[in-house]
């Protein structure tokens, strides 16, 4: 499945906020928006009055930089939301949400959805014990979300096992350290995801 390969720090500026998109590096001065805190390019510093449109389309851009997903992908997920019932915008973000590199990342086995989704196409997480390596793969209740056995053994999954017992998981989600798997209880609320963006624009820039 095709991603962005960009630069992801050019991403954050651009939408001039911090999208937590590198992990640790999200935390430290070395952050490029704390660094260069205007957009990037030759004219990144001009003033620009941003129409509507504009404001639609960085908002549906913001989301799909946040979730690592690409144009076509993303359609077909507001696609899939519009045939639920209830509103779009909520069903879209509940929708990437529960992908599985988000739930991944969610539970802690990775710093960043990028890192995540490198660890489920690399065949290191299984879904209800099936090794599953569909980053988009989307989980539902009860889904039981572990790194394979022979996974468990590798340097990188000791130290995240050593870390997982301080880390906090959504409520929607339960995880088991020890054993380095997570359960999905509920599907998630609105209120259950932090991300920081407006659905109803992402709505309003697909119904144009
Ligand atoms: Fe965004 Fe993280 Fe890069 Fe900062 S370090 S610009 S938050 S991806």
């Amino acid at each position: 499945m095709a991603r962005y390969t960009g630069p992801v720090c050019r991403l954050c500026r651009r939408q001039g906020m911090k999208l937590f998109l590198k992990g640790e590096r999200c935390f430290t001065p070395k952050c490029a928006v704390e660094r260069r805190p205007m957009p990037p390019g030759d004219h990144g510093q001009r003033r620009r009055k941003v129409s509507e449109y504009g404001e639609h389309l960085k908002e549906k851009q913001k989301a799909r930089a946040i979730y690592g997903v690409l144009e076509r992908q993303f359609r077909r997920h507001f696609q899939d939301a519009q045939r639920q019932a209830g509103a779009t915008g909520e069903n879209l973000l509940k929708l990437l949400e529960t992908r599985l590199d988000n739930v991944v990342y969610r539970l802690g086995f990775a710093d960043s959805r990028n890192q995540a989704r490198q660890l489920v196409t690399h065949g290191h997480i299984q879904l209800n014990g099936r090794r599953t390596d569909i980053a988009s793969a989307l989980v539902r209740q009860g889904d039981v979300i572990s790194v394979m056995p022979r996974s468990r053994e590798t340097e990188y999954f000791k130290v995240v096992g050593e870390t997982l017992a301080k880390k906090s998981v959504p409520r929607w989600l339960e995880l088991d350290p020890a054993a380095l798997s997570g359960r999905v209880l509920t599907p998630p609320s609105r209120e259950d995801i932090e991300t920081n963006v407006n659905e109803q624009l992402i709505v309003e820039f697909y119904s144009r």
